[in-house]
């Protein structure tokens, strides 16, 4: 079967049709180790172990789709940077900052379960960091309206004072600030990862000037480093109230319950935040082959989350859009999905790759159960979705 179908008539690019990839080599450099999936574990029974989940391969075929399929000529490409130790402070206490710090000088150490700092890691945590905050800056100065930070180690569930979750410092998070401080008023943050944003989710949890919107799977706390739960009361405090939704969706959901959850859950509280600047957080690992999910997104389940937040983009945000790569560890098919997106987000009128391995019969009856039951919580709960 034929894994690549380029249309005949491929539309060329115009400069307002262009996706600014921000991405820097040094953070293949943070080598995770091997074991028993993500535990860094040798049982000492088995003869192949097999690579962290959390590895650079992953990335190394997002990268190279992005050179070399059918969407490259919609590409431009930019060079990362580290961040300052000083830049990290918006969002992260000095005092995690510095243990971090430490632990690479001693030669690295497992800062919690399955997240490895080893040598290079810190080094490609700086850069994820650095590179995401370039990417926001050149949409702010206006050199490009739809950025994608290619980055790792992800960032999404490091809180303010701990890493969790293969995460170290919370790239989005850090991006989300800089807008903050150079003039936007109102950020709001997707993220379709298929784990709970709890880091970002904590770090904006006071605030109002940030609407956190998280699609993932219901897998609750799983542990010290990761207390929050993920429901849908979790929904900020004091003048945050309201603005952290959770939006906790049944395995195997599928690309038509996940279009369901966009059109009936995010779209309208977007539409009633009226943000001027949309990041979304992405996670190819709510596909329906990864290792660490099972969501059960395929290609076009992608390509249709991308479609409907440039969709928001153009409607609120004066179409600036940042992308930012967190989750999504089937070495092959992530970058299938992330393609997928990356075409949605261009809005082509039709996709440039077909899909290699979609099988999976879908029945979403469950999910938009689930899904209406959220709408109507949060039609209840949430001041600014009821209009108070
Ligand atoms: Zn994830």
């Amino acid at each position: 079967m034929a894994a690549q179908h380029v249309p005949p008539s491929l539309p060329s690019p115009s400069p307002s049709a262009h996706i600014h990839v921000f991405w820097h080599d040094g953070m293949l450099g943070h080598d995770t180790g091997k074991g028993v999936f993500d535990t860094g574990t040798d049982p000492g029974f088995l003869d192949v172990l097999e690579k962290h989940p959390e590895n650079p391969d992953r990335v190394r075929n997002m990268l190279s789709i992005l050179k070399r399929g059918p969407i490259a000529p919609f590409i431009s490409w930019q060079t990362g940077r580290h961040a300052l130790t000083s830049e990290l402070l918006s969002f992260h206490s000095r005092e995690y900052v510095n243990e971090l710090v430490e632990a690479d000088k001693t030669g690295g150490k497992t800062i919690c379960s399955g997240t490895f700092l080893n040598p290079g890691s810190w080094d490609a945590a700086l850069l994820a960091a650095g590179t995401t905050l370039s990417a926001m800056k050149y949409i702010l100065d206006g050199f490009g309206n739809i950025a994608y930070s290619l980055v790792r180690p992800p960032g999404h569930h490091a809180q303010p004072t701990q890493a969790d979750g293969y995460c170290f410092l919370n790239n989005a998070g850090l991006a989300v600030l800089l807008a903050l401080g150079s003039g936007c008023k109102k950020i709001v943050v997707i993220d379709i990862d298929v784990h709970y944003g709890n880091g970002t989710a904590e770090g904006f949890y006071h605030s109002d000037k940030v609407l956190t919107i998280s699609l993932h799977m219901n897998h609750g706390s799983w542990g010290a480093s990761h207390p929050q739960s993920g429901t849908v009361d979790e929904l900020g405090k004091e003048e945050g109230f309201g603005y952290n939704l959770n939006v906790p969706l049944p395995n195997g959901t599928g690309d038509g319950g996940y279009k369901y959850a966009m059109t009936a859950l995010v779209i309208p509280a977007v539409q009633k935040f009226k943000p001027d600047m949309i990041v979304l957080v992405v996670g190819q690992d709510s596909s329906a082959f990864d290792p660490n999910g099972r969501q059960c997104l395929t290609m076009e389940g992608y390509r249709e989350i991308g479609r409907i937040v440039r969709g928001l983009a153009d409607e609120h945000s004066n179409e600036r859009l940042l992308i930012v790569q967190e989750g999504g560890y089937h070495v092959t098919y992530s970058a299938y999905c992330l393609h997928a997106m990356l075409e949605g987000v261009l809005n082509l009128p039709f996709p440039l790759l077909s899909d290699p391995i979609a099988y999976y019969p879908e029945d979403e009856a469950f999910a938009t159960k689930v899904i209406e039951s959220i709408k109507r919580f949060q039609e209840r709960s949430v001041p600014f979705i009821k209009g108070v």
